[in-house]
């Protein structure tokens, strides 16, 4: 029988341990460690795994919006925080929070000094961002001299750490940019030290960048997908294990005879005698309408079984005509096996994509095995 009785997202601390520790030997000793733990620990459960790499060494953490600093620390984090993509609106609640904004433009800066100013802040930790190649967010080389004047002009902020992002790190066939958004990096790094006359901490790396360019580790390391066991690359996904398990049971069994059809739309319709198993899952889970129609498929009895007809709100079809099962039985979304990486594949997608759709209204459970 099986222990699942339910859609359940288990979350494998063990594993989570084992990753930290791999990604940390890839980097030397003095290079700290930032765990990104944004989008509810890349649709884990934020808190859950922060606190387990508070207890295992983490050094920093990295989330996207104010807000997701927030619950950490309501869940009682004590680590610095670095909030990556924060807006002025919420500026106030980040000092509340003693959180660390990336400041990427004047705009910001210009926000955030005013903000510490109201509140009588000294050298409040701030990282600056700047922009290498990605063209996303962040400041360009040009502005770095700007930036120390108005850094230097002001005792309310204190530049902790500077930070870039990779555009390609996990694309072999894009070296040569990456190489140049490293130097590019180096440069601005040391304009920056010149003006401010110290070196605030360095960090680039996202876990591709820790796996691939060792010469962008710095001081800091910034990882995300690769705490939560995926690489983006099959050499290095055999090393990792993946956190996150996507399980469900089957609800209801059905057989149709040739010619009826399956679920909305009448998507599917059985060109023979054909076995059908409802799965309590559906788009609002996570599960997104693209798996539908074959695209997708789930493990029953450890074997590959297709989702048929559209995906529904809260449930999928799939087809088990040769599959040994019955009502009850463990349903594998993904796992360690069938990754998530392997499944999202299929839709044209990415792990992160998969794994950061999974709603809140999937229950966690947290296991603590191997
Ligand atoms: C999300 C994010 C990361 C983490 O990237 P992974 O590829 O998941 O390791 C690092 N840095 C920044 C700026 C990010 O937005």
């Amino acid at each position: 029988m099986s222990s699942i009785k339910e859609t359940v997202l288990e979350i494998n601390l063990a594993h989570l341990t084992h990753n930290f520790k791999y990604l940390k030997s890839k980097v030397d000793s003095n290079v700290k460690m930032l765990a990104v733990v944004k989008a509810s620990g890349y649709g884990s459960d934020a808190s859950t795994i922060a606190k387990h790499l508070e207890q295992i060494g983490v050094d920093y953490f990295a989330v996207a919006y104010v807000s997701e600093g927030v619950t950490l620390r309501e869940s009682g984090v004590k680590t610095p925080i670095l909030v990556l993509h924060p807006q002025p609106v919420n500026f106030e609640k980040l000092i509340e929070y003693k959180l660390e904004p990336s400041i990427y433009s004047f705009r910001v800066l210009d926000a955030f000094i005013k903000i510490a100013e109201s509140k009588d802040k000294n050298d409040y930790p701030i990282h600056i961002k700047f922009n290498t190649g990605l063209n996303r967010i962040g400041f360009n080389e040009k502005d770095v001299e700007e930036i120390g004047g108005i850094v230097k002009s002001t005792k309310v902020v204190h530049i902790i750490a500077m930070l870039s992002h990779l555009a390609a790190s996990e694309d072999t066939e894009e070296r040569e940019f990456t190489l140049k958004q490293i130097d590019s990096f180096k440069s601005i790094a040391k304009t920056m030290a010149n003006q401010l006359e110290y070196m605030p901490i360095l960090h680039q790396s996202n876990t591709s960048g820790i796996l691939n360019y060792p010469e962008a580790h710095f001081n800091m390391v910034r990882t995300g997908v690769g705490l939560y066991g995926y690489g983006n690359d099959a050499k290095y996904d055999s090393d990792l294990k993946p956190v996150a398990s996507l399980k469900s049971i089957i609800s209801q069994i059905h057989e149709l005879q040739p010619g009826d059809s399956l679920g909305y739309n009448r998507a599917f319709i059985a060109t023979k005698v054909t076995k059908t198993a409802t799965i309590p899952i559906g788009h609002a889970d996570g599960i997104s309408r693209q798996y539908g129609n074959r695209k997708g498929f789930v493990i029953i009895a450890g074997r590959k079984s297709h989702i048929i007809g559209n995906v529904c709100m809260d449930m999928i079809m799939v087809e088990v005509t040769d599959i040994d099962c019955k009502e009850g039985d463990e349903v594998v979304i993904f796992d360690g096996n069938s990754t998530a990486a392997l499944v999202a594949e299929n839709i044209g997608t990415i792990s992160y994509e998969l794994l950061t759709a999974i709603s809140p209204r999937v229950k966690r459970t947290v296991v603590d095995n191997n």
